[in-house]
């Protein structure tokens, strides 16, 4: 799905029922400096990634860097076969790295989230790592799509990072917010490691000059996004002086 120039929005079936909804990697095209995936799906859906790529009029191989928005298994996933078919550069926070590439123990799923889903066990046996080659710091500017800025959102994870497009104002939000039918929403707490954390950065979000946003839950919201982020903002401080 295009949402803007250069810019796609690639929907993968998170497993092969419906009702598990789908997962919304981001395809940034660049033909100076080179096409951009924004985070990979679980493991196994390379292939799957694959024919959306297709879809979009790119092969695998087209694809010069891969950003991860952070370290979790839906977001990673397939990330290592598909730098082993492209090449790609990978980019990721500084504070995401040794989890990604596997010096560290992925922090989720945590023990308590095993056991509402002991499904992820299996999933997270197939989880290869992968080495980032490039940190990315908040504030920095990639030369990507006509500027793309690296806006540092933890909370969900230490090291949870969005991308602003500026040409475009396109905000790919990664975990930092959800959609649901065009309605924005904060993270998901149940799978949020400091809640707390993850507000502030919903608020460094809405500072933003937004038309549309890519959530990784949710997809794309394009209604009202600024009026959206001002929403949740005033919600969680509202929650915050109960
Ligand atoms: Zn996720």
């Amino acid at each position: 799905m295009r949402v803007a120039d250069g810019v796609y929005v690639l929907p993968i079936p998170r497993g092969s029922r419906e009702a598990e909804g789908f997962l919304n990697l981001t395809l940034i095209l660049d033909d100076e400096n080179g096409n951009t995936l924004v985070d990979t799906g679980l493991p196994g859906q390379a292939e799957v990634i694959a024919s959306a790529l297709a879809n979009a009029g790119i092969g695998v191989r087209d694809i010069r860097r891969i950003i991860f928005t952070h370290q979790d298994l839906d977001h990673v996933g397939s990330g290592a076969s598909l730098v082993r078919q492209s090449g790609a550069r990978v980019l990721a926070h500084a504070a995401e790295a040794p989890y990604i590439g596997g010096e560290l123990k992925p922090l989720k799923p945590t023990p308590e989230m095993l056991e509402q889903r002991p499904q992820m066990r299996e999933i997270l046996q197939r989880l290869e790592p992968v080495d980032v080659d490039e940190s990315l710091q908040d504030g920095e500017r990639l030369d990507l799509a006509g500027g793309t800025r690296i806006v540092f959102t933890p909370g969900h994870t230490p090291g949870h990072t969005s991308l602003y497009l500026e040409r475009t104002k396109v905000l790919v939000a990664g975990d930092a917010l959800t959609a649901e039918e065009g309605r924005l929403n904060g993270p998901n707490p149940a799978v949020t490691l400091d809640t707390d954390e993850a507000a502030c950065s919903v608020r460094r979000l809405a500072e933003l000059d937004v038309e549309t946003v890519v959530c990784y839950h949710g997809g794309v919201v394009s209604e009202d996004a600024n009026g959206q982020l001002q929403r949740i903002v005033e919600e969680s401080s509202g929650n915050l002086n109960k």
